[in-house]
């Protein structure tokens, strides 16, 4: 299908990976204008393999680089805004939170460039 179409597959991208998946459903522009793409990127979700593995209890930690990566005004990092590397590590929820501690809400709102970093040398549990 080239050009445009009242009608649009929707599509969300992966968290962890960045790919582009089917969501199933189809949109429709409300005066049936031919005026959308074969897809439309709506939202942001886990891919069916991903999805698969947080089904099994797998967390997944993607690696970000704070350099490349857009940090907003409150110095929180968004996937939206993240430049991942595709370093992907999946480790089960069990052993992630033997591992980690959990950071408190007023320390996640504190995330910055640099705080990023501490984060996760801090959060590890001698
Ligand atoms: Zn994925």
């Amino acid at each position: 299908m080239s050009g445009k179409s009242y009608a649009s597959l929707e599509q969300h991208q992966c968290v962890v990976c960045g790919c582009t998946y089917d969501t199933g459903a189809v949109l429709l522009h409300n005066r049936l204008a031919k005026t959308l793409e074969q897809y439309t990127l709506t939202g942001r979700g886990l891919c069916p393999e991903h999805q698969k593995l947080f089904d099994k209890g797998y967390v997944a930690l993607v690696e970000v680089d704070p350099e490349l990566s857009c940090f907003g005004p409150d110095g929180n990092l968004t996937a939206k805004t993240a430049h991942c590397t595709g370093t992907i590590v999946h480790i089960l929820r069990e052993v992630f939170n033997r591992i980690f501690t959990p950071p408190s809400r007023r320390r996640t709102a504190r995330l910055h460039r640099a705080g990023c970093h501490r984060f996760t040398e801090g959060a590890l549990r001698s």
